[in-house]
């Protein structure tokens, strides 16, 4: 089945940082494959702006390599690749200075959607947003897109959206969190709310508790510099496993509308309980066997940075009362792989005596590598000798279902991009959800600051420290492989 393609009205689109590496990697590749589904209208203009001295022609070339390195080849169309290339201009600007602006001014339509995608460091939204204003190149019809990370704190996330608030309108600023453009996320809200089957379940009463993982074999690479001020707290869970945790756990809103959405988002978040030290495992991978050490790699040696964390959580309202909520992310674990799983109690008296070993009922949302859905159920196993029960995976894996080998799926970026064109802004976090988590993440991170808490070894390629696994033991409980 080939995806539905909505039409966009035209638009140009400012990349700022439009020679960096997620522009080369994710934005200008994602626009290429929406002008190849035919999504980007005739007219549209994308401007890259950065402070390299390319020209129109120079940017063509960068955009075009950018296309044959990240673009799957089957996708690699000539006649596309040149037409495409014809909506492309370039703009040498330094966010801190004054050349540039009046030609980026020059290239900016009248009644055309204005789009600006700040990717950039976070130090520069506030000398962008204003100059924005002052060449009166933004106007109350413009949107902004920032990129992560949106503060280290409570303090500096508010900072940020006060710079921002100066410049634009709330419903202008369109805070990326590339997490709520995949496919499978975006499912979870309609599986839950298009469906009748499972929301009756959806509560303390039916789900014993829920676990997310999102775990990756990769260990710091490049990024030393600036995961070493992070660490997975901040570079994790604060934002992407804290926006799953909302769609997971939120209530139905009573419309699809941005903010009916947001507004259900943020009690989740506000009604989390904070979680003490007790609950919550900090790992850092060390050298093992195949000799990766997260010291080495971040070149920190007392780097005391956490490259996995483990955490229970409660949400604290009606729905959810007595649901614990694991998280768990890391880097250098045993594979990768991002899951939601809804863990299902036992039905109250089994019938067929003790069963030993069986597990209950799991629903698993999974967000990567193969995006798609498993329901395990219980079933007889075949043959004669009595009633013996068994789990089954009821699996759907969305590429197969949906007849494609998964080409057809969008990338998250592709998404998120048009939807900012669109004018949608259901994908993207509220000021005030990033500050309400942030609110939630500050005194667990302050805990193990005030206490010089340092991270547990454990081997890459396991799946974390073994205190994590007591995290749940405890609980009579045990986390999902990975695998
Ligand atoms: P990068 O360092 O590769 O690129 C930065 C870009 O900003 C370059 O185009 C550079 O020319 C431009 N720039 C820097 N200073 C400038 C100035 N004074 N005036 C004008 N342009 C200037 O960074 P990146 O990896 O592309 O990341 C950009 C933003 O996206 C960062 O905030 C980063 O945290 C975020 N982000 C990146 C990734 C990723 O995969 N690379 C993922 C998520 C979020």
């Amino acid at each position: 089945m080939v995806s539905r393609v909505i039409p966009v009205d035209t638009f140009d689109l400012v990349i700022f940082g439009g020679t960096g590496d997620l522009a080369r990697r994710k934005i200008l590749p994602g626009l290429y494959v929406r002008f190849l589904a035919g999504q980007i209208p005739e007219g549209a203009r994308i401007v890259g702006a950065a402070r390299s001295e390319f020209d129109d022609d120079g940017y063509r070339s960068f955009v075009s390599e950018s296309i044959a390195e990240f673009v799957a080849k089957s996708k690699q169309d000539k006649t596309a690749i040149s037409e495409f290339l014809k909506c492309i201009h370039y703009v040498p600007i330094d966010a801190l200075g004054k050349g540039g602006w009046p030609d980026l001014a020059k290239l900016m339509r009248l009644d055309t959607i204005r789009a600006f995608y700040l990717s950039v460091g976070p130090r520069l939204f506030g000398p962008l947003a204003e100059r924005l204003h002052a060449h009166g190149i933004a106007n109350d019809k413009s949107r902004i897109v920032v990129e992560k990370p949106f503060g280290r704190d409570l303090k500096s996330a508010c900072a940020l959206n006060a710079v921002l608030a100066e410049s634009f309108e709330e419903h202008q600023i369109y805070r990326i969190d590339h997490y709520l453009g995949k496919e499978t996320v975006q499912n979870l809200m309609a599986v839950r709310f298009g469906n009748i089957l499972f929301e009756p379940l959806w509560n303390s009463q039916y789900v014993d508790h829920i676990q997310i993982t999102v775990a990756e074999t990769v260990g710091v690479g490049g990024r030393g510099g600036y995961y070493d001020k992070s660490g997975a707290m901040r570079d994790m869970v604060q934002n992407h496993m804290m926006q799953l945790l909302c769609l997971i756990a939120m209530e139905p809103p009573s419309t699809f509308e941005p903010d009916a959405v947001r507004d259900e988002k943020l009690k989740v978040i506000r009604a989390l309980d904070p979680v003490e030290s007790h609950e919550i495992v900090r790992g850092q991978y060390l050298e093992g066997e195949n000799g990766a050490s997260y010291q080495i790699e971040a070149e920190n040696p007392d780097s005391h940075a956490e490259s996995f964390i483990a955490l229970r959580t409660h949400i604290s309202n009606w729905r959810w009362n007595g649901t614990p909520i694991y998280l768990r992310t890391g880097k250098r674990l045993r594979a990768r792989v991002s899951e939601i799983a809804v863990v299902f109690k036992d039905p109250p008296h089994s019938i067929f005596g003790p069963q030993e070993g069986r597990r209950g009922n799991v629903l698993v949302i999974r967000l990567q590598p193969d995006e798609g859905m498993n329901l395990r159920v219980t079933i007889k196993e075949p043959g004669p000798g009595g009633m013996r029960l068994i789990e089954v995976p009821l699996d759907m894996s969305f590429a197969e279902a949906l007849g494609n080998d998964g080409d057809d799926i969008p990338d998250a970026y592709e998404r998120l991009i048009m939807d900012v064109i669109r004018g949608n802004q259901t994908l993207f976090m509220r000021g005030d959800e990033v500050e309400a988590a942030w609110a939630w993440t500050d005194p667990i991170i302050a805990a193990w600051e005030d206490r010089h808490d340092k991270p547990k070894p454990y081997d890459p390629g396991s799946s974390g420290p073994e205190d994590s696994l007591m995290l749940l033991h405890r609980d009579g409980r045990r986390w999902r492989e990975i695998r």
